[in-house]
C-alpha cells in the first residue's frame, strides 16, 4: 500500500485512548507482510517482530514505539432530552469541539454532533467568555430511552474528521498524532526487507500514550530491548508560532536532543542522516516526558532511548497537517539506523 493510502487507512479508524482494538487490527493487517510475528497484547498494543540475521540465544533487540491512541471524549451524563454531556480523554482542546461531528463508541456506533447555545441566546456577559466543556453537549437525535441500551457513563466518543490532501504533499486528518508514527513503523519494516540487519526489531503501536504512557511502559518491561526509539509528532511551523519551538514542515524528521536522550543514539541518528543525505533537523527537549521515549527509558534498569519526531501543524485538532516526505525520510533514517546496529555500537552506549 502506498504511504498516503496507508495514512488514510490508519487515520480513518478510531483509536481513542483505551479503545484501540479496532486501530490495532488495522496495524496488524498492514504490518504483517513485513514481519515474522505479529500480535495484539492484553493491554491493546499491536506488536510486530522482524528478526535480524544474528545467530544464537543472546539476541540484541531494538524497540520502535509509536502511539496508536488518539485524543477523544467520554460520556459523563445522559440527560433527560437525550443529550450527552462529555469530558476530555487525553489533551482534547475544548475550543475545537463546537460544531464537530463525532461517533459514540457505544454497544453500537452512533453518529452525533457537538452543540452549544447559539450566540443570539447568550446572556449579557456570556459571549466572549472562553467556552467550557460544561457548555457543550452531544446530540444524537435520539431520546434518552433509546440511548440507555447503547450508551453508558464512560462510553468513549471519537471526534471525526475528513482526510484532506492539500498542496505540496501536505495531508491533514484527525489522529495524525500519532498514526503518522505508526505509518513509520510499517514503512521502516518494509524498507528492512531490502536492507540486512543483525538485531531483532520490535515495532510497537502503543496504547494509551495520551493518557499515561501505558503501552510503552508495559512493552518495554516485557521485551527488555537494548535500544529504544520513540516516533512521535512535534510542533510544525505556522503563523504566530514561537520560532524556536517549532520544526518546519518539509525539513525532515526532527531528532530529539535533550539530557534524557542517549547521546550515542542521537549522534548516530544525526551522523547517518548526514551520511545518507536525508534532510533532517533537530529539536531541543530540555525536560523529559511528553512522549513514549521517557516511558521506554525508565523501564527496568534503564534503556538507552532516542526520539524522532515528524513536524505537524495544528496538534490535537481535527486538521493535524504534515508532509508525506517527512514521514518517508523518518522511515528511511530509522531503517538505516537499524541496519547499522552492531556489537560495537552496543559497547559504545556505555562510554559517554
Ligand atoms: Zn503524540
Amino acid at each position: 500500500m502506498e504511504l498516503k493510502e496507508l495514512l488514510k487507512t490508519l487515520t480513518d479508524v478510531s483509536g481513542v485512548s483505551g479503545h484501540e482494538y479496532e486501530a490495532a487490527q488495522v496495524v496488524v493487517k498492514n504490518i504483517e507482510p513485513f514481519s515474522d510475528e505479529v500480535n495484539i497484547d492484553k493491554m491493546g498494543n499491536a506488536i510486530a517482530l522482524k528478526r535480524g540475521d544474528q545467530i544464537g540465544e543472546d539476541r540484541k533487540k531494538i524497540l520502535l514505539a509509536a502511539h496508536l491512541d488518539e485524543i477523544g471524549l467520554m460520556v459523563t451524563k445522559i440527560e433527560d432530552g437525550g443529550f450527552l454531556r462529555i469530558t476530555s480523554v487525553g489533551g482534547t482542546d475544548v475550543t475545537i469541539l463546537p460544531g464537530q461531528a463525532v461517533t459514540i463508541l457505544g454497544k453500537e456506533q452512533l453518529k452525533g454532533v457537538v452543540g452549544a447555545k447559539p450566540p443570539h441566546l447568550q446572556e449579557p456577559g456570556e459571549s466572549g467568555k472562553p467556552i467550557q466543556m460544561d457548555d457543550l453537549y452531544v446530540d444524537t437525535g435520539r431520546k434518552k430511552e433509546e440511548l440507555i441500551d447503547i450508551v453508558e457513563i464512560g462510553t468513549l466518543v471519537r471526534i471525526e474528521s475528513e482526510f484532506t490532501e492539500l498542496n505540496s504533499g501536505c495531508i491533514s486528518a484527525m489522529a495524525m498524532d500519532d498514526r503518522a508514527g505508526v505509518a513509520v513503523l510499517v514503512e521502516t519494516l518494509r524498507r528492512l526487507k531490502e536492507r540486512k540487519h543483525e538485531w531483532d526489531v520490535y515495532a510497537i503501536a502503543t496504547a494509551q500514550e495520551e493518557v499515561s504512557g501505558l503501552g510503552a511502559i508495559t512493552t518495554a518491561f516485557h521485551i527488555q530491548p537494548d535500544v529504544a526509539i520513540a516516533i512521535d509528532v512535534t510542533f510544525g511551523d505556522g503563523p504566530g508560532m514561537p520560532e524556536r519551538r517549532v520544526s518546519p514542515l518539509g525539513k525532515g524528521p526532527a531528532i530529539g536532543l535533550g539530557p534524557n536522550f542517549h547521546p550515542k543514539i542521537t549522534q548516530k541518528l544525526r551522523d547517518l542522516a548526514s551520511e545518507y543525505e536525508i534532510t533532517h533537523q533537530v529539536e531541543f527537549d530540555p525536560y523529559p516526558g511528553g512522549t513514549d521515549a521517557y516511558s521506554l527509558q525508565v523501564s527496568r534498569e534503564g534503556i538507552p532511548a532516542g526520539l524522532v519526531s515528524i513536524p505537524l501543524r495544528n496538534m490535537h485538532s481535527t486538521v493535524e497537517t504534515l508532509k508525506l516526505d517527512d514521514v518517508k525520510r523518518c522511515a528511511e533514517l530509522l531503517s538505516i539506523f537499524i541496519s547499522r546496529l552492531d556489537s560495537k555500537f552496543q559497547e559504545e552506549l556505555k562510554c559517554f
